[in-house]
């Protein structure tokens, strides 16, 4: 990934935060948005030599970043990572809700803590980064907010009730959410992957997923970062809010 040429950065100035940005998708979107001269905070949970990793990458793109380990499923660590941004920059333009993980069975396998092991961090999380930068995006009147979703919360997936159940429930709150924040400027949209070549998947690609997808391949991280980037950067996505765009390769045309 390269800088953009400063004339035509979108982001210069503006601050994100990605939380589980270490790697995989939120890797990439932070990436992208730093090459749009965004200043970044990547957020981890324990993976803290990927996380400085992707720092060392977005300063290589001429940009500023801080890695912030915080378990963004707990209301103390959500809300200690916003401030981080406030500390640090003064403000936050940009928040991507992208942390996520999956405990996969079948229902009758499904243990409570699965179910809300995945609740709180796929569902929860999302609540109580979007409440804390609410507060700071208010006061500006202005601000981009993306979730991210997935294909398993509109369509369903044998063996994920729990994280369809979640990502189902995120869609929910953006509509929700794009309503109450419209009014003082700030965007709230979802982004729904569809199957996506990171650690979340390895062990899941076959020949028989393959079938499912249309354009018969998996995506590629910074395939859906471009998508982020779009809602997050571009002038062009002003007038767009409450929505869920779907980068999956075709899996779900509605
Ligand atoms: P991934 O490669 O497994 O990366 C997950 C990221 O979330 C890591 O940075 C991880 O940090 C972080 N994380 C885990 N638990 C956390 C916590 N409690 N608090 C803060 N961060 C935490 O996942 P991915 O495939 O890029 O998925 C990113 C998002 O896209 C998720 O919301 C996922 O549900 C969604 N999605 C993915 C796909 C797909 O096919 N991959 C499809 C649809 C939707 P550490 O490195 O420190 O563990």
């Amino acid at each position: 990934m390269e800088a953009l040429p400063a004339a035509l950065q979108q982001l210069s100035e503006k601050v994100a935060i990605v939380t589980g940005a270490s790697r995989g998708i939120g890797r990439s979107t932070a990436l992208a948005l730093a090459s749009e001269g965004a200043k970044v905070v990547v957020n981890y949970a324990s993976s803290s030599g990927a996380a400085e990793k992707v720092v060392e990458e977005i300063s290589a793109l001429g940009s500023e970043a801080i890695a912030i380990a915080a378990d963004v499923s707990k209301v103390d660590q959500a809300d200690a990572l916003i401030e981080s941004a406030m500390t640090k920059w003064g403000r936050v333009d940009v928040l991507v809700n992208n942390a996520g993980i999956t405990r996969d069975t079948l229902l009758l396998r499904m243990k409570p803590e699965d179910w809300q092991a995945v609740i709180d961090l796929n569902l929860t999380g999302v609540f109580l980064c979007t409440r804390a930068v609410s507060k700071i995006m208010l006061k500006q009147r202005s601000g981009r907010i993306v979730n991210i979703t997935s294909v398993a919360g509109q369509m369903g997936n044998p063996g994920q009730a729990n994280y369809s159940a979640a990502k189902a429930g995120v869609i929910g709150f953006t509509r929700t959410v794009a309503k109450e924040l419209a009014s003082r400027g700030i965007t709230v949209n979802a982004v729904a992957p569809g199957f996506i070549a990171t650690d979340m998947t390895n062990s899941l690609k076959s020949d028989e997923i393959l079938k499912y997808i249309p354009l018969g391949r998996y995506g590629q991280p910074e395939e859906v970062a471009e998508m982020i980037r779009f809602l997050v950067a571009s002038p062009a996505a002003s007038y767009i809010t409450g929505q869920v765009f779907n980068v999956d390769g075709g899996m779900v045309m509605a």
